[in-house]
């Protein structure tokens, strides 16, 4: 599993076994691209592409997966469907459509991501991990609100597990635990992806509580107009104790599971260094998280 270095914003690429996953797609076409390019994904089979919310950085980079010169399929794609007045992501949903009759892609909508009516959809990979995609909070303010989540399970589930929840904010990070999703599909993991790129409004004592994760990945970019990361997102990661890695200074963040029994996962970062400052930090504290 890697954290691409794409920017301010979100893109992971998992394998395992012959199973391919995108989880967003970060904010620059060109940068996904050069991905799909390193990554050696023209000319393949994506079985699940999951879009978590409609921010431009998550799914703007996904444009590439439908240009027609990189001959990729996709089996299934997910997102909420929510109505969004954004061309680009007209765009892209033209690209999902036309390829539905053309390609026999699948189109899921998040809210209901098995077609069943029921909350938690559970993908089993080829090499044995698993992915559950969890419907997002029903009436979520805001876009990050309606993010879908998403737990990795390896293989071997004693060896490694991530949660991934897009740009989660507190409102639907307290609703993941109404929701029951603390119990099923359980949200203790080894490894959180920071919601909302390390803002203080994607965590809380109590998240952590939950999650309990041994590391956090943060996926932002350098010099963001936001702030990111937080300086109280960082002193609640540090006061649980727990480390984390960040795109903008480590660049891409890969994540291995040997998948055997009592195998330990490894982390492994572009750039060394933990619990780094970026340039954009010294601007961080925001009121109203506090
Ligand atoms: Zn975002």
């Amino acid at each position: 599993m890697r954290l691409l270095n794409v920017g301010q914003g979100d893109a992971t690429y998992i394998r395992n076994g012959s199973s391919r996953v995108i989880i967003d797609g970060g904010p620059e076409p060109t940068v996904f691209g050069r991905y799909l390019d390193s990554l050696r994904l023209n000319n393949t089979t994506i079985d699940v592409v999951i879009l978590t919310h409609q921010h431009l950085d998550h799914y703007s980079g996904l444009q590439e997966l439908f240009k027609t010169a990189r001959h990729i399929r996709i089996r299934y794609f997910f997102e909420n469907k929510d109505p969004a007045p954004a061309v680009t992501l007209a765009h892209l949903r033209d690209s999902i459509l036309s390829r539905m009759d053309r390609d026999s892609l699948i189109y899921r909508d998040t809210d209901d991501p098995c077609s069943n009516r029921r909350p938690i959809c559970t993908i089993t990979m080829t090499g044995g991990a698993r992915l559950h995609i969890m419907a997002p909070q029903p009436n979520g303010e805001g876009a990050n609100n309606r993010s879908a989540a998403v737990k990795l399970i390896g293989p071997d589930s004693a060896s490694f597990t991530m949660w991934l929840a897009g740009d989660a904010e507190h409102e639907e990070i307290n609703w993941f635990e109404q929701a029951g999703y603390d119990q099923n599909p359980g949200i203790k993991v080894n490894v959180l992806k920071a919601d909302h790129h390390g803002s203080c409004n994607g965590v809380t004592p109590r998240y952590l509580d939950l999650v309990h994760p041994q590391w956090v990945v943060v996926s932002l970019g350098v010099r963001n107009e936001y702030g990111h990361m937080h300086t109280q997102a960082k002193r609640i990661y540090r006061n649980a104790g727990i480390p984390w890695y960040r795109t903008d200074q480590n660049g891409t963040i890969t994540i291995r599971s040997p998948g055997t029994p009592n195998g330990s996962y490894t982390i492994v970062p572009e750039y060394p260094g933990t619990n780094l400052n970026g340039p954009s930090d010294r601007t961080s504290h925001q009121i109203g998280c506090t």
